[in-house]
């Protein structure tokens, strides 16, 4: 048999356990709604149970927050009908219980219950089973075993609530864990939603700075908008300007048009008379160029009628420290039309010595005079020099070949009469750079009729038959090396010096540089041999090109300045020292040269088959610039001084041999 316990254990240990299971979910945070729900609302919702329970003394009901498990009693309590065995049994298990325990031993202490909490009703106010008697003992066992069956069935009823209870806790427990699970997932949520919430956020701030600066920029733009409406309007403004602008420019324009049409009426005249002066100006040009032939052919002539040879004598002044001549030493007889005639002629007076009068008492001195193309008495200027001359270097231009020498003793003025006086004064300029910038200037004028000319210069000199550049520059400068005159090709009528410069030229600054460097040449070759310069010839030649493109014409010249050696004679009665023997090379040398120019003259004149051009170097060398074709001038160069009497004398009847001499007519080296 199951040992009997006491029912009031067993209801408080089922309180105990509802209480357990009445503190657990209530530490749960019921999610949603669940939530909201306050204590009382719970009260309200347990209260039918706790009526139903309360007869029983316990809270289980109390304890249980939802309603689901609430519900769950109703369904019970038909099972249990815990409430009605106090009902049934209470006033008479209550006194039995109370005799027994009065009477077999003392029991635990009921705790006092509170009033309304009790288990069984009180059993004041109830009617007391009748009292048996003392000895009716059997009455007593009977009503004992009848309370002790009440009190079995009491108990078993209790079991089964408790195995209610634990179902119900089971349950409990089951519902707790599915709300744990459910809180979990909740919380997950929670967090989820959190998360979205700081994002949210965090995109709310990131939407509020761009807000932000989508407003800066619509204030920004707002600004401009007011600033270009301003532009606009100052625009229009402009426009309105304009468009009054445009009306006036309109009028003009239409003014200008009828202008126009009146212009090209004018332009449409102007054009035929402009192709009228076309017309007149090439017939003009053709004219222009029939004339220039013209006044080359005529110039010709001139020239051939004033002697393709001629003879100018030119006499130097009587210079500082000489002994003033006597007078009626040099004369100048004027010509036919009296004194404005340029002078021609020159009278020489020589009183000789050994020609006495029987008397004893000195001769009359005997006269000799000559003429000459022009003579130029001591006071002659350089520039009245040239431009007697300037024409027949002109000549060089239209293609006839001139040369053009000074002759003289040395001291005579050669070298002053051909390349000028010392200290490069400009009034003193001789002839070679005068005649350049002739040529040059008169080149510039013809290339306005279509001529174009081109100049290449040349420089040499010939000492003792050797012939040597004086244009050398470099380690050749005052030794240049031996120059020969070769043909410049198999068949060619062009002469050329090997090992000589050959500079184009085309201004005056460029002829100067070549005349200083020829005198640099000549002053280091002094200093090697004194004075060579008077003893040798400096020929200055130009090759003149000329050619009009348009016309197919081509001319080409030599211009030939030649600065002759001293003329003087050797003295045969002075002793022959190793000097003087040198000396009487070097004189035989140039005169050897100067009287073979005198007899190519000759030949020339006298129109002989051979011409001794080899015999010297200078004739061969000028040999082009001699021919029947060329114009050829001599200057012969006298010295003011009685002392040189005899020299100019020589001189003064070689230039007359000269001067006698009629060279053919001239041609152009036209091609
Ligand atoms: P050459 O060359 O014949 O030996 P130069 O030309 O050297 O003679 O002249 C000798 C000197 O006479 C030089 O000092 C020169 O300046 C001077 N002379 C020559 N001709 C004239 C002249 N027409 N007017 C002034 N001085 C002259
Ligand atoms: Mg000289």
């Amino acid at each position: 048999m199951e040992p009997q316990r006491s029912p009031l254990l067993e209801v408080k240990g089922n309180i105990e356990l509802k209480r357990a299971l009445a503190k657990a979910p209530s530490r749960l945070p019921l999610p949603g709604s669940r939530l909201k729900r306050g204590p009382d609302q719970m009260e309200e919702d347990l209260e039918p149970e706790k009526k139903r329970t309360r007869g029983l003394g316990t809270k289980v009901a109390t304890s249980r927050p939802r309603a689901t498990a609430l519900t769950t009693v109703p369904q019970t309590q038909g099972q249990t009908a815990v409430p009605k065995v106090p009902r049934k049994t209470g006033p008479r298990c209550s006194a039995a219980i109370a005799t027994v325990l009065k009477n077999q031993k003392p029991g635990p202490a009921v705790p006092a219950q509170k009033p309304g909490t009790t288990a069984a009703p009180p059993a004041v106010g109830r009617k007391k089973p009748s009292k048996r008697p003392a000895w009716d003992l059997k009455g007593q066992l009977c009503d004992l075993n009848a309370e002790l069956k009440c009190c079995r069935e009491r108990t078993q009823m209790l079991d089964q609530e408790n195995q209610q209870l634990r179902n119900q806790l089971r349950e409990a427990q089951q519902q707790a864990t599915a709300l744990g699970t459910e809180r979990r997932t909740l919380e997950e949520e929670l967090a989820r939603m959190r998360a979205q919430a700081e994002q949210g956020q965090q995109e709310l701030g990131n939407l509020s700075a761009r807000v932000l600066e989508l407003e800066e920029r619509l204030g920004t733009q707002e600004g401009l908008v007011q600033e270009l409406q301003k532009e606009q309007l100052e625009l229009q403004e402009e426009r309105r300007g304009l468009a009054a602008q445009l009306e006036e420019q309109e009028r003009r324009l239409q003014a200008s048009e009828a202008a126009l049409s009146g212009s090209q009426a004018e332009l449409a005249s102007l054009r035929q008379e402009a192709a009228a002066q076309a017309d007149l100006l090439f017939k003009r040009e053709e004219r222009l160029h029939g004339l220039e032939m013209e006044r080359r052919r005529l110039h010709n002539q001139l020239q051939e009628l004033k002697g393709n040879v001629r003879v100018f004598c030119r006499v130097r002044p009587v210079l500082p420290g000489e002994s003033t001549p006597p007078p009626g030493f040099l004369l100048f007889p004027s010509g036919p039309s009296g004194p404005s005639d340029p002078p021609t002629r020159l009278s020489l007076s020589r009183s000789d010595e050994r020609r006495g009068t029987l008397s004893g008492a000195p001769a009359a001195p005997t006269r000799h005079d000559f003429s000459f193309d022009r003579v130029f008495p001591p006071g002659s200027g350089q520039d009245e020099v040239f431009e007697e001359i300037s024409m027949l270097v002109q000549s060089a231009l239209d293609g006839y070949p001139v040369c053009i020498f000074a002759y003289g003793q040395t001291g005579s003025g050669k070298t002053f009469t051909m390349e000028g006086g010392p200290g490069g004064d400009p009034q003193v300029e001789g002839l070679i750079p005068r005649a350049l910038r002739h040529l040059f200037s008169v080149a510039q004028e013809l290339s306005g009729q279509g001529w174009t000319y081109s100049f290449v210069a040349s420089y040499v000199e010939i000492y003792n038959e050797t012939v040597r550049d004086l244009l050398a520059t470099g380690t050749r400068k005052g030794h240049g090396g031996e120059c020969e005159i070769r043909r410049a090709g198999p068949g060619s009528e062009e002469l050329t010096v090997t090992n000589a410069r050959y500079v184009p030229v085309s201004c005056e600054r460029e002829v100067e540089a070549l005349l200083h460097l020829a005198r640099q040449n000549r002053a280091v070759a002094r200093t090697a041999q004194n004075e060579r310069s008077s003893r040798s010839h400096s020929v200055f030649q130009l090759q003149i090109s000329g050619e009009h493109a348009g016309r197919g014409l081509q001319c080409a010249a030599p211009l030939s300045l030649v600065d002759l050696a001293g003329s003087e004679r050797l003295d045969p009665g002075l002793a022959l020292g190793p000097g003087e023997r040198e000396r009487l090379r070097e004189t035989q040398a140039i005169n050897s040269s100067l009287s073979t120019l005198g007899l190519v003259i000759m030949a020339l004149s006298n129109k002989e088959s051979h011409v001794p051009y080899r015999n010297s170097k200078l004739t061969y060398l000028l040999q082009n610039s001699l021919g029947g074709s060329a114009k050829m001038l001599m200057f012969v160069n006298i010295s003011p001084l009685e002392e040189n009497v005899s020299e100019s004398l020589n001189s003064l009847r070689f230039a007359s041999k000269v001067n006698q001499c009629v060279i053919g007519t001239a041609q152009a080296n036209r091609k």
